[in-house]
This record gives C-alpha cells, sequence and structure tokens, in this order.
C-alpha cells in the first residue's frame, strides 16, 4: 500500500458478484483488489435473464452499453404446460410493462454480459485483478483485514467481500453453516444455431413449458442468432435415494411423459455437464467486522425467479454506496449493508422455492396452477412486482 493512500478493499471472487462490487467501488473513487481462484476471470457459454431491476445499476455502471448490441428482449415470458404443450398464460414485456417498471427485461449471453464488466473493470486505475489467487485464509485486527492465498500470497486490506461463490471459503470462515442445501434438482443446457430450431412457435419470447418435476427454458441470445435450451429435472431418483439421480437417464425418464413437441426440444440439450442446484436457509451473521459476503456466498438461490445474479449485482451497488460513506467506519457500513439487503434476498430464495414446487406440479395442485394462470391477463404483474421495481439505490 502507497503510504497516505486509502487502503485497497479485497474482494475474493472475480464473477458477476465481484466484478460488479469492484466497478461499483471504483466509481465511488475507492481502490480494489480483486483475488480470483482461477487462472482467468471468465464466465460459462450459456445465457442468463435480467429483471428491470438491475437495468439502472448495469446503465450506471457503464456495463450495459458495452453489451448492447447483443442483448435480446423477448416480447414475452410465455408459460406452457410441458405435458399439453399448451400455453397457459405470458407476460407481455412491451409499453405496459415498461410503463410499470420504466426500464426492460432482457436476456445475454453469460460471456457477454462478464466480459462487459471485465472490461469496465480493466480500465479502471482503481481496481487491480489478481488472478490464479484463491483465497485460503484471512484474519482481522482493528480496521484492517489479512488475506492469504492458496500459493503464500499476502493482502492487507481495509475489509474483504467474500464474493467467491456458492462454496464460498468466505463464508465457512465468517458464518461456519457447512455445506449448501442440495435441492435434488438438476440442470442440463445447450446452445444452438436458431436455424436449427424445429418448433419456431415463440421465437421471440422466453418460454418456460412446465410440468411434473421439470421444466424448459428457451430464449434466443446474441441478436437471436442462438437459442438457449435449459432443462431442469427434480429427481426422483434423488427423492427416493436411488443411485444414478440427475443423469442423462433421469433426464430422458422426467421428460418422457411430455407432449411429443417439448420432449423433442431435449435434442439441443449437451448431457456432457450438469449443475446440481443447491441454495440456503437466509441468515442474518454474514457480516463480521469488516469482512462480508456478496452474492450467491451470502444468499445462494434456486433459479426459479431467475434473480441470483441480479441480486449480487444489486448487492453491488448497495455495499458501493455505504462504504463510499463510511469513510473509516467500514464494520458499520457492512453491517447496515447485511440488513439493507437480508429481507429482499431471503425473499428471492424462498420464492424461489415455492415457484419450483408450482411449476414442477402435478395432479391437483397442478389442475389448480393452470386454471390460475389461464385467468391471468398479459399485463398483470403482481406476483413480481415487489421484486422488479428496484431498489432505491440503483
Ligand atoms: C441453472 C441456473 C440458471 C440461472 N439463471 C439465472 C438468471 O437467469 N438470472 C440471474 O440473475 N441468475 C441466474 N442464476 C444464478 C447466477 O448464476 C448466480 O447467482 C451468479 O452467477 C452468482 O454470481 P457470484 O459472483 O455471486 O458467484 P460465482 O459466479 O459463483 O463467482 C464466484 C467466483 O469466485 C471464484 N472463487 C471461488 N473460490 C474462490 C477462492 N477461494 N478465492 C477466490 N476466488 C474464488 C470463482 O472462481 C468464481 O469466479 C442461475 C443459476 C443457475 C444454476
Amino acid at each position: 500500500m502507497a503510504s497516505g493512500a486509502q487502503p485497497e478493499v479485497l474482494i475474493a471472487g472475480g464473477g458477476i458478484g465481484g466484478l460488479s462490487a469492484a466497478l461499483a467501488l471504483a466509481l465511488k473513487g475507492r481502490r480494489v483488489r480483486v483475488l480470483e481462484k482461477a487462472a482467468e476471470f471468465g464466465e460459462i457459454g450459456y445465457g442468463i435473464q435480467m429483471g428491470p431491476n438491475v437495468y439502472p445499476i448495469l446503465e450506471r455502471l457503464g456495463v450495459f452499453k458495452r453489451m448492447a448490441p447483443h442483448v435480446v428482449y423477448p416480447d414475452a415470458l410465455v408459460l406452457a404446460d410441458g405435458i399439453t404443450g399448451q400455453e397457459l398464460s405470458r407476460i407481455n414485456l412491451g409499453a405496459k410493462f415498461r410503463e410499470r417498471f420504466t426500464y426492460p427485461y432482457f436476456v445475454v449471453h453469460r460471456r457477454d454480459l462478464h466480459g462487459s464488466i471485465l472490461e469496465a473493470c480493466r480500465e479502471r486505475p482503481e481496481i487491480a485483478l489478481a488472478p490464479s489467487q484463491g483465497l485460503a485464509q484471512f484474519s482481522q485486527d482493528g480496521d484492517r483485514v489479512f488475506v492469504s492465498c492458496e500459493d503464500g500470497s499476502e493482502y492487507e486490506g481495509a475489509a474483504l467481500i467474500g464474493a467467491d461463490g456458492l462454496w464460498s471459503p468466505t463464508r465457512a470462515a465468517v458464518v461456519g453453516d457447512g455445506a449448501p442445501r442440495l435441492a435434488g434438482h438438476f440442470v442440463y443446457r445447450g446452445l444452438v444455431p436458431t436455424e436449427e430450431i424445429i418448433d419456431r412457435s415463440h421465437l421471440d419470447s422466453m418460454v418456460i413449458y412446465i410440468g411434473h418435476h421439470l421444466h424448459l427454458v428457451q430464449y434466443r441470445l446474441r441478436g437471436g442468432t442462438v437459442m438457449n435450451n435449459v432443462a431442469t429435472i427434480e429427481s426422483v431418483r434423488f427423492a427416493r435415494r436411488e443411485p444414478n439421480f440427475g443423469t442423462p437417464d433421469d433426464l430422458e425418464e422426467i421428460f418422457s411423459h411430455c407432449a411429443p413437441r417439448v420432449r423433442d426440444m431435449l435434442r439441443y440439450i449437451s448431457r456432457e455437464r450438469n449443475w446440481v442446484l443447491h441454495d440456503r436457509e437466509p441468515v442474518t451473521n454474514w457480516t463480521k467486522g469488516n469482512v462480508t459476503l456478496l452474492g450467491d456466498a451470502a444468499h445462494p438461490t434456486l433459479q426459479y425467479l431467475a434473480q441470483g445474479a441480479c441480486m449480487a449485482i444489486e448487492d453491488a451497488v448497495v455495499i458501493s454506496g455505504l462504504i463510499a460513506k463510511a469513510g473509516n467506519a467500514i464494520a458499520a457500513a457492512l453491517a447496515e449493508y447485511e440488513k439493507q439487503r437480508y429481507l429482499r434476498t431471503a425473499r428471492v430464495t424462498i420464492t424461489s422455492r415455492i415457484f419450483g414446487d408450482i411449476i414442477h406440479a402435478d395432479g391437483g395442485a397442478r389442475d389448480l396452477r393452470n386454471h390460475l394462470l389461464e385467468k391471468r391477463t398479459p399485463e398483470s404483474f403482481w406476483e413480481i412486482d415487489w421484486l422488479y421495481r428496484g431498489i432505491e439505490a440503483a
């Protein structure tokens, strides 16, 4: 640290959350160092949905304009029954939606989003990006935090923000609540050129086919040139503690009772890799002194509201505002950050579980769901109003 300079804020993890926080802090004039475990900063090659709650944040961070040419604005969020293939309900994303939420809903390739944040970070002299620096442990002494990395490197900062994801070692030390909760839900993804898509009935929308223990999401990316396909199963084998849960066989079996045209969409899904879904119970002790957590490290959620990364981006703008105002009172700012973020992120986690149960329902629950969905109007937004209207700091 240069003598007289304000000490750095250390961030462990350079995912969407960690880099957003670095950028937001830098724009407030704060020096930041991002310690990333991987040899390169990066994201997986699939899509991500972004609510209107984060649009103004990404605009203000100077990120949106960088990825704007690749962003897609679906005309509607369509829910269809996977068993019959019939549309049940839709939320129109046009004029009324914009009137209600001021900003649009959009989808983007994760690498376009993460790459744009990274590019903006690289342009800021306040930010030092340190790949191959996996946080191993840390300690605190007064108003300083000391981090040791896996290769023995050591850093000193005014604060540590653990943005190190679902399996966060920072969380292990701060909260100590063990492994995240295994939901028994498994995700398979696939990205294919749009011209390969056979069923072209919802090309301009974000469509979700929902069925017993399953759903399949489709939306286009990169100016509409590629189709992002995501199939999720709630494994019956897992629930019964049988072997081979979450496997490609499990995927085929669970989708076997879908309408042929929905079952056929599995052709776009790669079997090479799956994502095992976890979340955690909301907690109120993710901050200790000058160390706190952000994004999935703090409040991992299932993806049924498509808001995990959105929450990380919201976290970033809240924490940067509070740290900027704090002067030397960093611990108080971090405590206030957790307080401001707790209930909103808890609501995302809990509502995501409930949405998952509803969309994966069968029997009477499915009949009731379909009946209520069919009665909705496309301009009824009450279910997502609290979420999409965003936060004050945005
Ligand atoms: C199937 C699926 C679909 C989803 N869809 C959406 C969606 O549509 N919209 C949405 O908003 N969210 C969505 N999410 C959630 C979203 O992907 C996550 O919430 C988000 O990526 C979390 O970002 P993060 O920066 O907190 O964590 P991560 O992206 O996990 O980043 C953590 C970073 O920390 C690094 N790291 C790990 N350990 C260390 C260490 N010891 N030291 C230093 N660095 C370390 C990792 O290498 C990584 O770069 C989805 C999730 C899933 C599984």
